[in-house]
Parts: C-alpha cells; sequence; structure tokens
C-alpha cells in the first residue's frame, strides 16, 4: 500500500523537492509513497484570490483565513486515520518516535504555513496536530515538510537499505549515535582510535556505548537525564524480579 502524503501549501512547485531524489526519489519512484500537493491559492477569495489577513487584536503580519484553510481541508478529503499535522513553530517538537508513528498511518496530510499562521479555529475543527521541526523560526511550512516527510519516508518498508541502521541509530535507544570512521587509517596524522581496528566485536561495541553516552552527556543534557532516569528504573525493575525469582 502506498504511504500517501498530501501536502497544502502556497508553492505547490517547491515539492517533491528534495525527496525527489536518493532513496525517497526511488521509493517515490516505485510508489512505496506519493506526494500530492494542494494549492491553497484554489480556496483564495475574489479577483485576486487573497487567502491571508490582518490578525485579529492587531500586530504585525498576516494569518491565512480560516475560511480559506477550512475549504483546502475539506478539499484535500483524507480518509479519517489519516494524521493531519500543521507545521508551525508553536508545535510539540516532531521526535523519533513520532515519526515511528506517523510512519505507520496511512499518510499524512500537511499544512505549511506562511506568514504568521493559520487561523486556530480551523486547526481545533479538523483535529490539526500541531508539530514543530525545531526551535528557530522559518519563512514557511515547505521546508519543514519536507523534513516531516524525508524521517517519515525512509522508516517505510524497504526505503532504506539495511533494517539495522534503522535500529542503531541517534535517538533509537534514547542516546546520540558513536562518531563514525572510514579509510584511510591515518589521515593528516590523525588515528582512527585503535579499538575500531582491533576486530573486537565486545570492545568495540563497548566504546562505542561509551562515546554515545559522552556525546548525549555533553550536547543533549535533557537526553541524558531522561536515558539516565529510564536506567535507573531498568535497573530498579530488574533488581526486584532478581530478588522475586
Ligand atoms: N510568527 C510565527 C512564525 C511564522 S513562520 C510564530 O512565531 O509562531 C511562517 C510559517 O513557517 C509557519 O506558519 C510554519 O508553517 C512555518 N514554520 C516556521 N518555523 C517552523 C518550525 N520550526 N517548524 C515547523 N514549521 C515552521
Amino acid at each position: 500500500m502506498t504511504w500517501q502524503a498530501r501536502v497544502m501549501t502556497l508553492f505547490p512547485e517547491a515539492f517533491p523537492g528534495v525527496l525527489g531524489i536518493s532513496l525517497a526519489g526511488r521509493a517515490l519512484e516505485n510508489k512505496t509513497w506519493s506526494c500530492s500537493t494542494y494549492d491553497l491559492r484554489q480556496c483564495g477569495l475574489g479577483r485576486h484570490r487573497a487567502v491571508d489577513d490582518t490578525p485579529f487584536g492587531g500586530g504585525a503580519g498576516m494569518v491565512i483565513r480560516a475560511d480559506v484553510a477550512d475549504a483546502a481541508f475539506s478539499a484535500v478529503d483524507a480518509p479519517a486515520d489519516v494524521p493531519r499535522v500543521f507545521l508551525t513553530p508553536r508545535g510539540t517538537p516532531l521526535r523519533q518516535k513520532d515519526v515511528v508513528r506517523y510512519a505507520g498511518a496511512p499518510g499524512v496530510v500537511l499544512m505549511c504555513g506562511r506568514f504568521e499562521g493559520v487561523d486556530e479555529r480551523v486547526l481545533e475543527a479538523h483535529n490539526v496536530e500541531q508539530v514543530s521541526v525545531g526551535d528557530y523560526v522559518l519563512s514557511g511550512g515547505e521546508a519543514a515538510a519536507q523534513v516531516f516527510l524525508d524521517a517519515c519516508v525512509r522508516l517505510l518498508p524497504g526505503v532504506m537499505g539495511s533494517d539495522q541502521s534503522g535500529v542503531e541509530e541517534s535517538f533509537s535507544d534514547g542516546l546520540l549515535e558513536y562518531p563514525h570512521y572510514t579509510r584511510p587509517a591515518e589521515w593528516q596524522g590523525r588515528k582512527v582510535p585503535d579499538v575500531l581496528l582491533s576486530g573486537n566485536h565486545a570492545a568495540i561495541a563497548a566504546w562505542r556505548q561509551k562515546k554515545a553516552e559522552e556525546t548525549t552527556r555533553e550536547r543533549r543534557p535533557d537526553l541524558w537525564s531522561a536515558w539516565l532516569a529510564r536506567r535507573e528504573k531498568n535497573e530498579t525493575a530488574a533488581g526486584m524480579s532478581g530478588q522475586a525469582g
């Protein structure tokens, strides 16, 4: 079954964009997924097909109108079990576990914002989830939509070369991944860590685990404390079941 992405945007020509190349592009060609766009302008009002208006309460910028956005959601008319997502810096940050959930759905409807965003009432009325791709502000939702879709598409069956690469990477166990090295073994006087050339798989695994932990502790204190808490919980649980047995 084809995983269907339906994208509402003022710039349909931006799609599939970066998703037309490499793994995602090949998966698009062989119909593992599809990417249709819906031009918000089609629902625009009047001779100029206006989609936006000034914000109630005042302030800078423009907002995509409720009636226009509603007409677009209705025109796209996706089945009820397809999640509706509005990309916005106000949203819940997208995490790998969410990506797994979206990839497991029949597809997704994405609304790309422009200007200041979209009238909030439409998002409520259509049960739209609000998702952010990071704590920074983009000029429009199109790049965010492609980030979102890229993360989903690579998890679809058959898209990634080796299944293992999905299991071992950053976030899958709550830690960032260890660093990578390849040939040449010595480059501009810099050597690859000896252990990686040792052929000792247990030692390599231990070194990688240590590096993953160090990197996470330094770069992502938030992930690190969550990981520590989880480990402690697991150790307690293991200790208790040990006592019971
Ligand atoms: N004034 C708004 C930002 C508008 S940016 C605010 O402060 O919340 C214009 C559009 O770009 C948004 O409607 C959204 O669709 C998209 N966008 C910008 N940053 C984003 C992010 N971090 N994640 C997802 N979408 C984003």
